[in-house]
């Protein structure tokens, strides 16, 4: 089954997040447990390089490999996508609205 991946991260106002650690990521979910597993599978081969404390943001977002988590949407979304992102979270929240409206409105 494929997810519709509505991702976030590439809205109009984007910002790239860094783990205490140093490495950049599109978003402060994916740095948190269980989905920074994820990251790290996914940059195993230069996990050195998605760090700040080895090149500039820039570089390391202009660099195609970090393309590979928005590769991911087209096939396979990582599960943190999935999770947060995904055409059927949009709904749910959109339901949530409505339901929040009956009882404030
Ligand atoms: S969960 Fe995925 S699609 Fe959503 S903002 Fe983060 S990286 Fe982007």
């Amino acid at each position: 089954m494929s997810v519709n991946i509505i991702p976030k991260c590439q809205s109009t106002d984007p910002a790239d997040y860094i783990t205490a650690e140093g490495f950049v990521m599109p978003c402060c979910w994916m740095g948190n447990q269980p989905f920074i597993k994820e990251y790290f599978k996914l940059f195993a081969d230069c996990l050195d390089e998605m760090s700040i404390h080895s090149r500039t943001l820039k570089e390391i977002t202009e660099d195609p490999r970090y393309q590979r988590i928005a590769e991911t949407w087209k096939t396979q979304p990582l599960e943190v996508c999935q999770k947060m992102c995904s055409q059927q979270k949009k709904e749910q929240a959109q339901g949530q609205d409505r339901y929040v409206n009956i009882f404030t409105n």
